[in-house]
């Protein structure tokens, strides 16, 4: 297998960026590449000072930049030109994605980057376009609306799209006319560290948008409970989520955006095209080893085709192979920790004590890193662990159903609703099913985004509140003042 880069060669930095520049920290916490188990290197656990001294940075640059209240057209032409930045930086960011992520190195550029910094001039056009708005008043009276930055906005992202994750939550917060502390994930904090020092080159002021580097306990919950954040965006799971929620109330109040797990079932109905449901099921759980959030992992057929969809998935499924995220070419990701490897494998092994049959997989790939083969769990009934834990891997359930009614039940998850997948020829079906479902997201006869970021995405239930992406992510980062004039 060819390498696109030597993991060895890759200098990578240990410390925070703050105003401007890289912050020299000492490295506590252990990064092991996914792909080997090979140890890279050791990175901060920034604490109580670390945060504060970031907010501290924030807070001056929006007081000496005039960042919120500048001409807008100013921010537009800041967040383009830093967009330029990336996409010609393009390969230093998929090296320093790769190597400690799952993203393979072959899709970085031209997915992930190219998707963040479409999202960013995305986002940066919103902040010369949006406004207030002037109320309807009596003739003696006016009435405004006005929309203003909330100032600091404190992010949280998770490991599984690093740079895609900080993209969301640093984008429209900056757009908006705020300044962002950032938290990427402990694990993958390489690649915003560079999105930092390129913010400052493409020329949005220093200390604008921060970086601090360390885990959820210690500088996820220090950053939460900061006096000087105003608002808290964060993407990661229904755990930390509850955690982050107990933890700001405790401290005080602040708005928050949370993006957080998934189960999202793929419902295939007997007139689907198949060829196309199946090539779906596939991409809905296969790339990046199923560690995205709206992962359909929940396969949910009608009967008179179950057979052949599940034949015809188990020979899919057998052809991904382990491949090294440095690798020329991309193939299957590895399981981002052998701790996430563990939970994952044990899970498989409870659904199956509970009943459920391994039809393909069921165990990890006998080689070097963390590699699960790709699985499929039949017999599951509605309580099996499988079917009611978010796995974040690549293993799917498959659940058969006689009627619609069958299938909405085998759709609805008790806690989870973030996004479903619909196949059918029947256009009224479609409509009527994707109404009833409890889903922020319904995706029909597709299972992918649409490259135009003006549809949000976000849960229902316990899968989050708040959007990112869409308009809603911009004006979720500003927040409304209503002035009343007696004329
Ligand atoms: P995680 O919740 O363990 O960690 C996410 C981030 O939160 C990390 O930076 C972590 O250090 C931090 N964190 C953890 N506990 C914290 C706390 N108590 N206070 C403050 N910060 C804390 O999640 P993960 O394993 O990194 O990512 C996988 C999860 O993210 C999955 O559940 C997945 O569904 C979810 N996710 C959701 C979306 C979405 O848009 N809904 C997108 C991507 C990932």
């Amino acid at each position: 297998m060819t390498s696109a880069f030597d993991p060895a060669s890759l200098s990578l930095a240990s410390g925070h960026f703050i105003a401007g520049r890289l912050v020299e920290d000492r490295g506590e916490i252990a990064v092991d590449a996914p792909s080997d188990g090979r140890r890279l290197t050791l990175v901060p656990r920034g604490g109580e000072g670390v945060v504060a001294n970031a907010v501290e940075a924030a807070r001056r640059a929006l007081a000496r930049s005039g960042w919120g209240e500048c001409r807008p057209r100013d921010r537009v032409k800041a967040l383009h030109a830093w967009a330029d930045l990336i996409a010609n930086d393009s390969e230093t960011l998929a090296c320093l994605e790769a190597v400690s992520s799952t993203r393979p190195h072959a899709h970085v550029p031209g997915h992930d980057i190219a998707a963040t910094t479409e999202q960013i001039r995305f986002f940066a056009e919103f902040a010369d376009k949006e406004g207030g708005l002037l109320a309807p008043t009596a003739a003696g009276q006016a009435g405004f609306v006005m929309d203003q930055p909330y100032g600091v906005v404190g992010a949280i992202a998770p490991w599984n799209f690093p740079i895609n994750m900080a993209g969301w939550k640093v984008a429209p917060a900056l757009a908006a006319g705020n300044a962002v502390v950032l938290k990427p994930s402990e694990m993958t904090p390489f690649s915003s560290l560079r999105l930092a020092e390129l913010a400052v080159a493409a020329g949005i002021p220093a200390g604008l948008f921060n970086v601090v580097v360390g885990d959820g306990a210690v500088t996820g919950a220090a950053l939460c409970a900061h006096p000087g954040v105003d608002k808290i965006s964060f993407t990661g799971s229904t755990r930390a989520g509850g955690q982050i929620m107990e933890n700001v109330a405790r401290s005080g109040m602040k708005p928050m955006t949370l993006e957080l797990g998934g189960k999202s079932p793929m419902v295939v109905f007997a007139d689907a095209d198949i060829d196309l449901a199946v090539a779906c099921l596939e991409k809905g759980i296969i790339p990046n080893a199923g560690q995205f959030c709206v992962a359909g992992s929940r396969m949910v057929v009608a009967r008179e085709i179950a057979a052949e969809v599940m034949e015809r998935l188990i020979a899919r499924f057998g052809v991904h192979v382990p491949t090294p995220t440095w690798a020329k070419d991309a193939g299957l990701s590895p399981i981002i920790s052998e701790r996430q490897l563990g939970r994952l494998d044990s899970i498989v092994a409870a659904a199956v004590a509970s009943g459920a049959t391994t039809a393909c997989g069921g165990q990890r790939f006998d080689c070097a890193g963390s590699y699960y083969r790709p699985t499929l769990l039949t017999d599951v009934r509605p309580d099996n662990p499988a079917v009611v834990e978010e796995i974040f891997g690549p293993v799917a359930t498959f659940q058969v159903f006689d009627s619609e009614d069958e299938a909405e039940q085998l759709a609805r998850h008790p806690t989870y609703g973030l996004c479903a997948g619909l196949f059918t020829r029947d256009l009224s079906r479609a409509l009527r099913f994707a109404r009833r479902l409890e889903t922020g997201t319904v995706w029909i006869n597709r299972y992918n985004r649409s490259g135009d970021h003006i549809l949000p995405t976000g849960g229902w239930k316990q899968s989050g509140m708040g959007k990112d992406l869409g308009r809603e992510a911009y004006q979720s980062n500003r927040r409304t003042k209503a002035v009343l004039i007696d004329l």
